[in-house]
């Protein structure tokens, strides 16, 4: 429902929330708040000048990815309970960046090629094989689901490299919590 939509709006959750370390859960119910919930990712998405996100990255424990890897309109791509069932091809490295570590980046290693079981936001069947980038966005958005992260893939030197960035992240979020549990006492 269009309505819905438009009064549905997320913030982007940050590491080192919980939720992005959990296991996502299946969607049950093609209806229309799971459109609802696709458009919002979309909108979160194009306004943090993202190409994917997955839905734990706000804040929803649910196996949803929308990726578009050119901005254009026609390029919108949604995944929902995604399995990737091959990767294959020569092994790229690519300098990856993650709307949960803002101003972090880090040369990750994937296969160039990946086909994927899914569903799109209607409940009808999708099974593609993809590569380059958008192969790369599919893999990357899927480790969330997962409850893996970027920073786990990082190289020792990168992960040296972004170590200021990193613990700044993890002050914030604690200073956060710090926060919250001061207003609930
Ligand atoms: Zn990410």
């Amino acid at each position: 429902m269009a309505i819905m939509a438009a009064e549905l709006h997320f913030d982007l959750t940050l590491y080192p929330e919980p939720i992005l370390r959990k296991q996502a859960d299946p969607v049950t119910a093609f209806d229309a708040d799971l459109k609802a919930t696709i458009a919002a990712m979309f909108e979160r998405m194009v306004a943090s000048k993202g190409v994917g996100l997955a839905a734990p990255q706000v804040g929803l424990k649910l196996r949803i990815l929308v990726l578009n890897p050119t901005g254009e309109k026609a390029d919108d791509l949604v995944l929902v309970n995604p399995t990737i069932t091959a990767r294959g091809g020569p092994d790229t490295m690519f300098d990856e960046g993650c709307l949960s570590f803002p101003g972090i980046y880090a040369e990750i290693k994937r296969p160039d090629r990946c086909t994927v079981t899914a569903f799109d936001g209607d409940g009808n069947k999708i099974e593609r094989e993809f590569d380059g980038f958008v192969s790369r966005i599919i893999q990357h958005e899927y480790d969330h689901l997962e409850g893996v992260l970027l920073v786990d893939r990082m190289s020792p030197a990168d992960k040296l490299k972004n170590r200021a960035a990193l613990d700044e992240l993890v002050g914030a979020y604690l200073s956060k919590q710090k926060k919250q549990s001061a207003a609930q006492r």
